[in-house]
């Protein structure tokens, strides 16, 4: 054989070795923590103040006109019934008449304080899904080992279990090191122009900075990964980008026994096609790159070879990725095409013809790159305009403080979870803190299946008493260390 047959072999053998070592070197990211002595926590009781919660319906309108002030205004008096020994603790404000902002005082000035948010508002309930629930969605019904209701999941759990940590340790004369901000937006769920961004507002005319921020995101989740055993708790830190964009043609109106070669319906039928079919580049970003780092080590070990080796098998990835929604989401700016509007007559030729696409965009691409983006696919006859548009979030960092003290949290509560650093796909009040502070977190302290995620924003939304004390728990952790 020839010298260079010899030097292909000893090449291939040399790859697979790095292919091998690197999937063998491609440890877990786990560690255990040894949880704090267990708090006296009465579990019934928190699960009856979780259902007077639950059984205000505080919620959330587009139309301000169509919101129940009324109910928003006895939710905050109902804190203050309900959590009497936090409030002696706390200082409060209200925001702009309905949100809430608490101030717990550290014992050391020097250090920068942490901020944790959760929002009082929740989703309505489908129009004809009432009579789905097991039990009505407003009941806050104590049965079968859950509280049911509206809001359980998303996300008075998590207010509640704020509340019900400060509650405990105020009752045990504790006081923590540095200032803790407690931030309830009250229109999380419409975006938060009038809670999240004025108590947002209101924090940095003060000068303040914070070491993290600490908002609603990823439960840990059972089943959320074929190929993965152990719960992944899905830890937020970033978020996407929002665009509702519309395209506009403009055609001559008049009959159609003799049309132009393209309608305006025509050229909005061909603009759209191509939208879908030039969609924006599928990427290994860095984000995704820390998920698949800490979701690689615990799959099998074909997944880990290939995890462990994406400087080669990244295109192969990609290419299988991109096929599933939920890895296309994960991978690239998303394109949806929402609404149509053309003519209104069989026989009549449309003066105006538009579409809207919905864009989900991922960090590291802006809203201004976007709108490039379409014109240069639709071309200069057609109008291109962004009627909403939210840039995407900041990547918060993995290796830092902030994330390091929720993921201990995390590793004592839940033992049996490993944490997964992940992109949230829906906005959340988090971005309007991105003044505040480098590294702001996405998490809800929930053990939960994959299929309860339908639960959210869904029908029987509910919460297992053995949740409430793993929330409670984790900021009680939380709060101490
Ligand atoms: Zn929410």
């Amino acid at each position: 054989m020839s010298y260079w047959v010899y030097l292909i072999l000893a090449g291939v053998v040399i790859l697979l070795a790095v292919i091998l070592g690197r999937a063998v070197a491609f440890r877990s990211r786990r560690y255990t923590v040894d949880p704090l002595p267990a708090p006296k926590i009465d579990i019934n009781r928190a699960a009856e103040r979780l259902s007077g919660a639950v059984q205000l319906p505080t919620v959330a309108a587009s139309d301000p006109a169509k919101v129940d002030r009324a109910s928003f205004e006895l939710f905050i008096r109902y804190l203050e019934q309900a959590y009497p020994q936090a409030h002696a603790v706390l200082e409060r404000e209200i925001v702009n008449g309905y949100s809430l902002l608490y101030r717990w005082k550290g014992r050391d000035a020097s250090l920068k304080p942490v901020l944790f948010l959760a929002h009082i508002d929740v989703v309505p309930v489908e129009k004809g899904t009432e009579q789905d629930w097991l039990y009505p969605p407003f009941s806050g019904a104590l049965a079968e080992g859950f509280v049911w209701g509206r809001g359980t999941m998303d996300v008075k759990n998590q207010l509640i279990s704020i509340m019900e940590a400060v509650e405990c340790l105020a009752a045990e004369g504790f006081t923590p090191s540095r200032d803790f901000y407690l931030a309830f937006g009250h229109d999380e769920e419409t975006r938060g122009e009038e809670g999240a961004v004025k108590i947002s507002e209101l924090l940095q005319s003060r000068g303040l900075s914070f070491e993290y921020v600490l908002d609603e995101g990823g439960a840990v989740t059972v089943g959320a990964m074929p190929g993965v055993k152990r719960p992944l708790a899905l830890v937020g830190i970033a978020e996407k980008g929002y665009a509702d964009i519309r395209i506009t043609a403009q055609g001559e109106a008049g009959h159609s026994s003799m049309p132009p070669r393209h309608t305006a319906a025509g050229m909005i039928g061909r603009a759209v096609a191509a939208l879908e079919r030039r969609q924006r580049p599928a990427r290994i970003s860095p984000y995704l790159r820390e998920t698949l780092a800490h979701i690689g080590p615990e799959m099998g070990f074909g997944l880990r070879l290939i995890l462990a080796n994406l400087w080669l098998f990244g295109p192969l990835f990609k290419l299988v990725f991109k096929s599933s929604r939920a890895g296309n989401a994960l991978l690239r700016t998303t394109t949806a095409v929402t609404v149509l509007e053309g003519g209104s007559k069989p026989n009549v030729l449309p003066r105006k013809a538009s579409a809207i696409i919905n864009y989900r965009i991922a960090p590291g691409e802006s809203v201004q790159e976007l709108l490039h983006h379409v014109r240069r696919v639709v071309g200069d006859e057609l109008e291109v305009e962004a009627i909403q548009a939210t840039e995407p979030s900041r990547i918060s960092p993995v290796d830092s403080p902030g994330f390091k003290a929720i993921e201990r949290a995390i590793y004592a509560i839940f033992p049996e979870a490993v944490t997964v650093p992940y992109i949230v796909m829906a906005g959340t009040d988090a971005i309007r803190y991105e003044p505040l502070s480098e590294q702001i977190y996405r998490f809800t302290p929930m053990l939960i299946s994959a299929e309860d995620l339908e639960r959210v924003h869904g029908t029987n939304e509910r919460l297992s008493l053995e949740n409430i004390e793993r929330g409670i728990r984790f900021y009680i952790d939380l709060f101490k260390r």
